[in-house]
């Protein structure tokens, strides 16, 4: 600011696309640009495409509310998000890019015995699995966040909680262009502004894309496309185990430091933070239904907006300054997808539900993994598409309902 918003260095390059890259990765989101940046430094690939129909980060990446955790009941989860929490800690470092990460906490409250049982053995099953978990009185609950509603008589009482300490957030846009940054120091193009409109056959592969700038030849293709997975695998033929429903988010206005941890309810399905600007954002449950439109239902937010309120009633009087949404790619099990697809040369990375900003890194690590020899990592490997034909589904959703 002070140089008259004059002669900024541009962060990455602004590049016309190549005849031929060896791996295009579809999508310029946290997941595909983290992808794309961990094969250049981890695997020592240079000629790689990140296309992008928008701007990057323009997709969900830049539209979530920015909660990292990894407190999943499922084992397959724990690793892979536990993974990336790892990742996490150390990100700013690794990109020399300020993610804003913040370790403040991210606590589910217990409205019921039932509830604490179940997050009792939530806690357990992550605590056997190395990853931290205490679970909370109500007067710790208390302690921790002094506004929330602690009476008898709340609409929603509280009986306890469980938090993971080292969960938080971070800032969602600076993931993005971290890792954009990072890639496009290593060579790596980054073509925003491209759609891809379809894919080039030979036989049973994938030789190349189809897009609004041109047809670009490929050795392998990824789809990293989150709430547009069904579309984009759908021009390759492929239908997949996914539906696309709009999640809608909040902020009010700024205030001072209210609200100390990330606030979840599992029951209500409503989420609590507090941005590093001071505001208060909010999500809720995804409308119920199949769309495309980057717009919900007012219905949906006023839900989300009432459970807030009466969790935290000093929140009544905020003015609410924005609301938004994104399409996310819901699976059948609540569990993502990465790995290969039965086209040759085509990989996917999607079914992230509305929870993968969280997963970004691990999510990248992986997929460059899978991008770059062909086969699953370990992490990955039970992730794969092929878990809905043989019935391995990872059903966190069967676990309980689960916030961002
Ligand atoms: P995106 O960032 O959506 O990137 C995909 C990109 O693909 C987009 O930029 C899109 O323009 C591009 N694209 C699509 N089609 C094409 C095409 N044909 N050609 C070229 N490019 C294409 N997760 C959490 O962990 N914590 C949270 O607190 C959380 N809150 C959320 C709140 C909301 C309101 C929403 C919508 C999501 C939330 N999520 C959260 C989920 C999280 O945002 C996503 O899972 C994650 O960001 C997905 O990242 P991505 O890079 O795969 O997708």
């Amino acid at each position: 600011a002070l140089n008259g918003q004059k002669h900024w260095q541009p962060a990455w390059r602004d590049t016309e696309p190549k005849s031929h890259y060896d791996i295009i990765i579809i999508g310029g989101g946290g997941h595909g640009l983290a992808t794309a940046y961990y094969l250049a430094k981890v695997h020592g690939l240079r000629n790689i495409a990140v296309l992008e129909k928008g701007w990057i980060g323009g997709g969900n990446t830049g539209r979530n509310t920015t909660i990292v955790r990894s407190n999943y009941r499922l084992k397959p989860l724990h690793d892979l998000f536990e993974f990336g929490l790892k990742l996490w800690h150390n990100l700013s470092d690794e990109l020399n890019y300020n993610v804003m990460f913040s370790p403040r906490g991210a606590m589910f409250l217990g409205h019921s015995d039932a509830d604490m049982v179940k997050l009792a053995e939530r806690g357990d099953a992550m605590r056997c699995d190395g990853i931290d978990a205490d679970l909370m009185t109500r007067d710790e609950v208390a302690k921790l966040e002094p506004l929330l509603d602690m009476s008898r008589s709340a609409r929603f009482p509280i009986e306890g909680g469980l938090i993971q300490r080292r969960g938080g957030t971070a800032r969602h846009d600076a993931v993005a262009w971290g890792y954009a940054r990072g890639a496009d120091s290593f060579g790596v193009d980054i073509i925003q502004k491209c759609e891809v409109t379809g894919f080039v056959r030979e036989g049973d592969a994938v030789v190349g894309v189809e897009t609004t700038q041109g047809r670009i030849g490929a050795g392998r293709v990824g789809i990293c496309v989150a709430g547009h997975s069904g579309h984009v695998a759908g021009l390759a033929g492929l239908k997949l185990p996914v539906e696309s429903q709009t999640l809608q988010a909040m902020v009010t206005e700024g205030v001072k430091p209210m609200i100390n941890s990330v606030i979840m309810s599992q029951s209500l399905h409503c989420y609590i933070s507090q941005s590093d600007k001071g505001g208060i954002v909010f999500g809720g449950d995804p409308d119920n239904w199949p769309s495309y439109a980057q717009r919900g239902h007012p219905m949906v937010m006023e839900g989300a907006i009432a459970q807030g309120l009466a969790l935290v009633p000093a929140l009544s009087r905020l003015r609410m300054v924005r609301t938004w949404s994104g399409v996310t790619d819901m699976s059948f099990d609540g569990s993502p997808i990465i790995g290969e697809t039965p086209v040759r040369n085509l990989y996917l990375n999607g079914g992230w539900c509305y929870g993968g900003f969280k997963a970004t890194p691990a999510s990248g690590w992986t997929y460059a993994h899978t991008l770059a020899t062909g086969s699953a990592h370990p992490l990955n490997a039970p992730f794969s598409l092929e878990r809905f034909m043989t019935g391995a589904t990872i059903d966190e959703t069967g676990t309980g309902p689960m916030p961002n």
